[in-house]
């Protein structure tokens, strides 16, 4: 998709919001949604957006023509999943910049931050705002919002090449600017505080407290870096700005293969990055990259064992290396010296390799969301995800990740909760994964709870000395705004709650007196109100 066909698709009119109002109306005399929707095409073809729906919808129930109806505005909804797991999320994009890195399948454009492509579907809303991150995220916002999605609990995914290698000063800049754009929006044409260039002073922890109360409240934040970056210094910066989550560029675990791709770091670096951000209770997203240069299905599989010795990531994306003419690999390829593998051999190699992944990690993806039209050679389809899963189908296998085990929107009935502790050993921590979980199998929400071993590295962080950790809780269920109300949905039961007093008594057990929880800025009210006490960076509790 070209920018100017997604902004033409993304457009509200006056038009089209009159033809959606009459869908709406259809709907809620009860036809068929799909029916009503072609009976009221568009001229030039092609049937109107669930987005102006959702549109109408809003502006129908504030004109006093409809009466809010959680039921009807599910149906008009546009991809309902994308909130399912209790949070929404935003992604910002960084300006554009160099790396450190040299990898050699990484592309280039200068217009970008290393790594990206301008028309990259994530990478769009950056370009459009010129990687301004207060328009970003106000923009963002909007748009959510005009989709009838709640924008009260707000992960912000900050991509951009290294984090960790722009200028400290830029950093905290940026992240302040998104949270006086998440502090400062109000739908209703409030325009905050929009001309504050890059350099102008920022106030972050002033925002950050903000934050804490403000009705877009930021629930985690996540940035992408190095594990040659990752120091004891470095996790002291991530907290004062409020990283709750890191990806990692791990990409292979075989030292000759990082070679040859010039990945500049060694695998023992990835070890040694995990266990810090581990022992600073980061959740850490690894991404690991089939058919890297040198790499056979063979040998990828056998790569992909080795995540579950020792690092054990929480989440991972799977990236499979993609030919691109602006790469360095492009002119391996030309040489001969490469061939990437064809769709079939990676749909093998992902279908045989999702079942063996743990049930402790979720797999954000399979596949990265390049254009097409990019791709010199080698897999071109971006809906392998599906392709996958019903390949599995087929097969008859399952994964059992945590993505794929969510119990989304479905209403839970709290007394069918069986509480699950799967323990786990890392190289740094022993870990407890507790979940509470539907009698299908599904995970209603989970505790990571980190009990930190005799080779947990220093932090240098004092809140966390003789501390067990916990890295994350979720709990699943549409999200809602405060207020609203969705009978037996998971975020609704006390689940939080149960799972923490889980947590505290497995801790308390192993012999720990404090406990330590890596908070987002706007979560920090929630775990207050369950007896931690602010620290320097971290939520602690005595036991
Ligand atoms: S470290 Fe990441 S962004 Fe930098 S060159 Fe390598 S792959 Fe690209």
């Amino acid at each position: 998709m070209t920018k100017e066909s997604w902004l033409a698709a993304n457009t509200l009119t006056p038009e089209k919001i009159a033809i959606a109002r009459r869908v709406v109306e259809d709907v809620t005399r009860g036809r068929d949604l799909g029916d009503s929707l072609r009976a009221h095409a568009l001229k030039p073809g092609g049937v109107l957006g669930k987005s102006f729906l959702v549109a109408a919808y809003n502006e129908m129930v504030a004109d006093g023509t409809l009466e809010a109806d959680v039921s009807l505005l599910d149906k008009l909804r546009m991809k309902p999943v994308r909130t399912l797991s209790g949070v929404t999320t935003v992604t910002v994009l960084t300006k554009p910049y160099p790396c450190p890195g040299k990898c050699i399948f990484c592309p280039t454009d200068v217009r970008m931050p290393k790594s990206y492509l301008p028309d990259e579907p994530g990478a769009m809303r950056g370009v459009e705002h010129n990687f301004d991150p207060y328009a970003q995220v106000r923009s963002r916002l909007t748009q959510l919002e005009n989709l009838g999605h709640p924008t009260d609990k707000i992960e912000l995914l900050i991509l951009g090449g290294t984090w960790s290698s722009y200028r400290r000063d830029y950093q905290e800049w940026f992240v302040a600017r998104c949270f006086e754009a998440m502090n400062t929006f109000k739908h209703e044409g409030h325009e905050g505080d929009k001309g504050k260039s890059e350099g102008s002073a920022v106030n972050l922890p002033e925002l950050q407290s903000t934050n804490e109360t403000s009705s877009h409240r930021n629930v985690g934040l996540v940035i992408e870096t190095r594990p040659d970056e990752i120091t004891p210094d470095e996790l002291r910066w991530l907290r004062h700005l409020g990283v709750t989550k890191v990806q990692l560029g791990a990409q292979s675990l075989d030292d000759h293969i990082l070679e040859i791709n010039k990945r500049g770091h060694d695998v023992a670096s990835t070890h040694r990055a995990v266990s810090l951000l581990r022992a600073a209770g980061f959740k850490v997203v690894l991404h690991w990259m089939p058919n890297l240069l040198g790499a056979t299905p063979e040998s990828d599989r056998a790569d992909f064992a080795k995540l579950w010795t020792g690092l054990c990531p929480d989440e991972i994306k799977i990236y499979p290396n993609q030919l691109l003419a602006n790469a360095e690999l492009y002119e391996y390829w030309q040489r001969g010296e490469f061939q990437p593998y064809t769709t079939q051999e990676l749909i093998d190699l992902i279908v045989g390799i999702k079942p063996t992944i743990p049930r402790y990690c979720r797999v954000n993806r399979v596949i990265r969301d390049i254009p097409s039209t990019h791709v010199v050679e080698g897999n071109r389809r971006t809906s392998l995800r599906q392709d996958i899963q019903i390949e599995m189908k087929k097969r008859g296998v399952h994964c059992e990740c945590v993505r794929c085990r969510e119990v989304r929107a479905k209403n839970v009935n709290p007394e069918s909760l069986r509480l699950d502790d799967l323990v786990y050993q890392t190289d740094s921590a022993e870990e407890h994964f507790i979940s509470f979980v539907t009698p299908d199998d599904k995970i209603a929400g989970f505790v990571r709870l980190s009990l930190p071993n005799e080779n947990s590295p220093t932090t240098g962080l004092s809140d966390l000395d003789g501390a067990a950790l916990i890295r994350e809780v979720h709990v699943y269920g549409q999200s809602l705004p405060v207020g609203a109300d969705r009978a037996g949905a998971a975020q609704h039961v006390g689940l939080g709650t149960r799972l923490l007093e889980q947590a505290d008594s497995i801790a308390q057990s192993h012999g720990f007196k404090r406990i330590a929880v890596i908070s987002a800025v706007g979560t920090r009210g929630y775990y207050l109100d369950r007896g931690f006490e602010r620290g320097e960076y971290y939520l602690v509790k005595e036991l």
